[in-house]
């Protein structure tokens, strides 16, 4: 089956978008990512999948934790930025939650210790078990077709 057909098929399946978010003593770091769902309310799980080659793969197993911000509307210049398709360095200013970096007035802000994690072919997943988390009011940045959209 050729990748492209796969990933056609993957970008009919609607979703959000993530910042991942992690750090190694003073090192801070963020990625982004569609790939994250609930898992378990009791206890309260969540799961993302990080391809092996990305930065960010080390850097949870080195620190055991990380956040997922999720991003409302405005705020796909993020998402570019931080999928690496903003060719440019930038001085980002994280908010702190729970002694982790996050992305400011994101919808969700949630942390994590690493509870599980599973090698799936190409990718890592990272089960997290939720240790805080707050929640803004706003609307959601989609992502449907390999494309942002709006949901409402
Ligand atoms: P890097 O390429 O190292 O970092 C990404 C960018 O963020 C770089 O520009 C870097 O300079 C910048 N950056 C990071 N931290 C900081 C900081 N502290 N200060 C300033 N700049 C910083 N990949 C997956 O594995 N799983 C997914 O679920 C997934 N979903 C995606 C969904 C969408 C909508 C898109 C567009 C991409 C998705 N990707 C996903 C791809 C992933 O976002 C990129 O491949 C990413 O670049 C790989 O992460 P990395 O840790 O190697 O990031
Ligand atoms: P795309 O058409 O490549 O993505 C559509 C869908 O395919 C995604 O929502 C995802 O479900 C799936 N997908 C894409 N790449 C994948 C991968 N390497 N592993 C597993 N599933 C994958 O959309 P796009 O806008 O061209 O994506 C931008 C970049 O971000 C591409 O390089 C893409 O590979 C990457 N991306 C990676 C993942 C992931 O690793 N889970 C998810 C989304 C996007």
């Amino acid at each position: 089956m050729e990748d492209r057909l796969f990933r056609t098929a993957m970008g009919k399946f609607a979703t959000g978008v993530t910042v991942i978010t992690t750090k190694v003593g003073e090192n801070l770091h963020g990625m982004t990512a569609n790939a994250f769902m609930s898992v378990s309310l009791n206890p309260k799980l969540v799961l993302i999948s990080i391809g092996e080659k990305a930065n960010m793969n080390q850097l949870i197993k080195e620190s055991g934790k990380f956040a997922v911000s999720v991003l409302n509307e405005s705020q796909q210049d993020l998402s570019a930025y931080f999928a690496g398709q903003i060719k440019e360095e930038r001085n980002v200013k994280f908010d702190t939650f729970n002694e982790m970096p996050v992305i400011k007035d994101a919808l969700v802000n949630l942390t994590c210790n690493v509870h599980e994690s599973v090698i799936a072919g190409d990718h890592t997943l990272y089960i997290g078990e939720v240790t805080d988390l707050r929640v803004e009011d706003g609307e959601p940045l989609g992502f449907f077709e390999g494309k942002y959209k709006k949901v409402v």
